[in-house]
């Protein structure tokens, strides 16, 4: 299979719920990533499988309720802000002046697979639209 068919099957499998998920142990050092910005809130480490030059996953440290952006309440706007904002400044830290896009997935129809919320950062070739 592609590796975009592999990313739809993991999606389509993931279970959507508030357990524990792999970016805890990114977040807790369990486990290596590659880490290229982090502060108090934010997280943000490279994609396991890129689907572009740069592809990087911006995560809020605690989720809070957040596995996906369907579930964001109120409290939580504070913390999207700054996923917006630090996406910003890690795609200026990527040498992204041309630009780039972020994306949130959202449930097995959006092809999420992982339920902690992040923000995809894609950058380093030239996008398409729509996207698949
Ligand atoms: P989603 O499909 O939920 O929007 O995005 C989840 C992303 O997490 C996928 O792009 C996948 O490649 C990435 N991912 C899954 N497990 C790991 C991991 O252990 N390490 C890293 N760096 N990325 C991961």
């Amino acid at each position: 299979p592609t590796p975009m068919a592999s990313e739809k099957e993991a999606a389509l499998a993931a279970v959507p719920s508030d357990s524990p998920t792999i970016f805890d142990k990114i977040i807790n050092k369990e486990i290596p990533a590659n880490i290229v910005y982090e502060d108090d809130k934010v997280l943000a480490f490279r994609d396991i499988n890129p689907q572009a030059p740069t592809h990087i996953l911006l995560i809020p440290k605690v989720k809070d309720g957040l596995t996906g952006i369907s579930n964001a309440e109120e409290r939580h706007c504070e913390i999207l802000g700054r996923l917006l904002y630090t996406a910003k400044l890690v795609a200026k830290q990527e040498g992204l002046g041309d630009g780039f896009r972020l994306v949130i997935n959202d449930g097995p129809s959006g092809c999420q697979s992982v339920y902690h919320l992040h923000v995809h950062l894609l950058g380093g070739r030239q996008m398409n639209w729509p996207p698949g």
